[in-house]
């Protein structure tokens, strides 16, 4: 597959993905961090959705291990939650 091909089959695979999930994906603002997963390590926006339900339920989703983190009341809420899960810091 071109280059091109392979992006537009992922970007379908996560919308469909999200799509699953009932949530939108929210892209990390400056400033704003993620701890790896804790349960497979990975981390980064390649692998971590910061996804919104509904207005006051957020929370993060793991696309390599497919977990979902705690819900929270808001944005800053639903990271902290994941934040505090015991993950590690990303060097
Ligand atoms: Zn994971």
């Amino acid at each position: 597959m071109k280059k091109d091909q392979i992006e537009k089959t992922i970007e379908a695979i996560d919308k469909t993905m999200h799509e699953l999930l009932g949530a939108i994906r929210h892209p990390l603002k400056k400033g704003e961090h993620l701890k790896n997963c804790p349960f497979c390590d990975y981390g980064g926006d390649d692998w971590l959705s910061l996804c919104e339900r509904d207005p006051d339920n957020w929370f993060v989703f793991c696309r390599q291990c497919c977990c979902e983190g705690p819900g929270g009341i808001d944005r800053d809420n639903g990271i902290g939650m994941w934040n505090e899960r015991g993950g590690h810091e990303k060097d």
